[in-house]
């Protein structure tokens, strides 16, 4: 198990690739839940994305989106759900100071 500060990300291992280009993935976590060892990442919390997406103000930013996220619930709630699994067995997050002196 490997102990990770809220707000840090570990690295997706390259098996985890993108359903649709398959490109590597970007990994963001942004709720945690308190469990009997400790902080895990929530599953709602955890959300991938493809590292090939565009800024938003790109030109191909809409055709990116339309080929990627056609079917969102076929192809990346899966992925999520493998992620989080993966996280689940291999990571726990600790509190950083910096939350509880910003009063989160
Ligand atoms: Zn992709």
């Amino acid at each position: 198990m490997i102990t990770l500060k809220m707000g840090e990300v570990p690295a997706l291992p390259d098996k985890f690739r993108c359903p649709i280009c398959g490109d590597k993935l970007a990994l963001e976590i942004d709720a945690w839940t308190s469990d009997y060892d400790g902080w895990k990442a929530e599953d709602s919390g955890v959300h991938v994305t493809c590292v090939s997406e565009p800024d938003i103000t790109d030109d191909g930013f809409d055709d990116w989106l339309n080929g990627h996220y056609q079917m969102p619930y076929v192809d990346w709630l899966p992925v999520d759900q493998k992620v989080y699994d993966w996280l689940e067995d291999n990571y726990r997050f600790t509190e950083t100071p910096s939350n509880n002196e910003l009063g989160f």
